[in-house]
């Protein structure tokens, strides 16, 4: 089985350095020059473009920003679409949009392509351990066939539905982060500016209810040493935000705590800029209380 790789990110590229150590693997980058070092690094082939590496390949695979980097790469003389072939199978790990992963399975299932939305979740080190969370969208007969490629870079693989699960469950657990980041971020700059160690608090809330991802690995990893290493996209956090706030209209739920938590993220982005790290927001909150938040 060949698998085709288009979107060699933070992400995706060491998703697509473990394919490459399991099998054939043909990649394509907007950048050519990532795709040529990749290429060298793990020894995979280089397909000049999207339409080329679809020939010749039974997998597709892409890690985008966003859907409709996704749906883009489709159309056009050099597109997917030119170069498919029947029976093959489109995975998309972008965390994407669920109404724009349903458009896409209809337009492939036209040319015989089963398309399942895999969103990911586990950042660049579980890629890299291949320890990532899978979340999957797709018709069962599709997931069967999909597991098997997931698992070069998943270990939690979960199939929650039809086509658009993956996304949606994707952009809630994103919704989730966000609000952790931000909360916690404003609650340690209180603490600081009220004389309490931020090393101690953090210890103590990590002992606590008040606990989560962010508290327990993400700040003292990232803020409590002052690192702040960039390897998520704060534009890409705000973008997943948006995804869940439009899940919540299409399905009629109220939303005042996503909404209040868009545009705190989209305000932090406007103001750091697009290659900012999603930890960033923290120091935002940081630069608002004149302190830091180290120990
Ligand atoms: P990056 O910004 O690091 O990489 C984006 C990739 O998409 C690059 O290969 C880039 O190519 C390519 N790209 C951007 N725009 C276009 C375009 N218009 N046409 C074709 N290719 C394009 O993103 P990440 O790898 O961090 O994220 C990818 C996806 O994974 C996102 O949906 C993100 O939300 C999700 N994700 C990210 C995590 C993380 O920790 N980073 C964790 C879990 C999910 P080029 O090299 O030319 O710029």
């Amino acid at each position: 089985m060949i698998v085709g790789f288009l979107g060699l990110g933070a992400m995706g590229a060491p998703m697509a350095a473990r394919l490459a150590r399991r099998g054939d693997v043909v990649v394509w980058n907007r950048t050519a020059e990532r795709a040529g070092e990749f290429a060298r690094r793990f020894g995979a082939r280089v397909a000049g473009t999207p339409r080329k590496l679809a020939a010749q390949v039974d997998v597709v695979v892409t890690c985008l920003p966003t859907s409709r980097e996704v749906e883009a790469l489709l159309d056009g003389p050099d597109g997917l679409l030119a170069g498919l072939r029947a029976g093959a199978l489109f995975l998309d790990c972008t965390s994407g949009d669920p109404a724009t992963s349903r458009r896409l399975a209809a337009r492939l299932a036209e040319r015989e392509v089963a398309f399942a939305d895999a969103p990911v979740s586990g950042g660049t080190n579980g890629a890299e351990a291949g320890t990532l969370a899978v979340m999957v969208g797709a018709a069962p007969d599709t997931f069967a066939r999909a597991r098997p490629v997931l698992e070069a870079f998943g270990s939690r693989i979960q199939h929650l539905g039809p086509v658009g699960a993956g996304h949606a469950t994707k952009a809630v657990n994103q919704a989730l982060l966000a609000v952790n980041i931000l909360a916690l971020g404003e609650g340690l700059a209180a603490l600081v500016k009220a004389g309490v160690s931020a090393g101690a608090a953090v210890d103590v809330i990590n002992q606590s209810s008040g606990r989560s991802f962010v508290s327990e690995a993400l700040v003292p990893e990232r803020v409590l040493t002052g690192r702040w290493p960039r390897t998520f996209r704060l534009a890409l956090l705000d973008k997943d935000v948006a995804i869940a706030r439009e899940l919540l209209q299409e399905t009629g739920v109220d939303g005042p705590l996503l909404e209040v938590a868009g545009e705190l993220l989209a305000g932090a982005r406007a103001e750091l800029g697009e290659d900012a790290d999603y930890l960033e927001a923290i120091r935002l909150a940081e630069q608002r209380a004149g302190i830091e938040i180290r120990g």
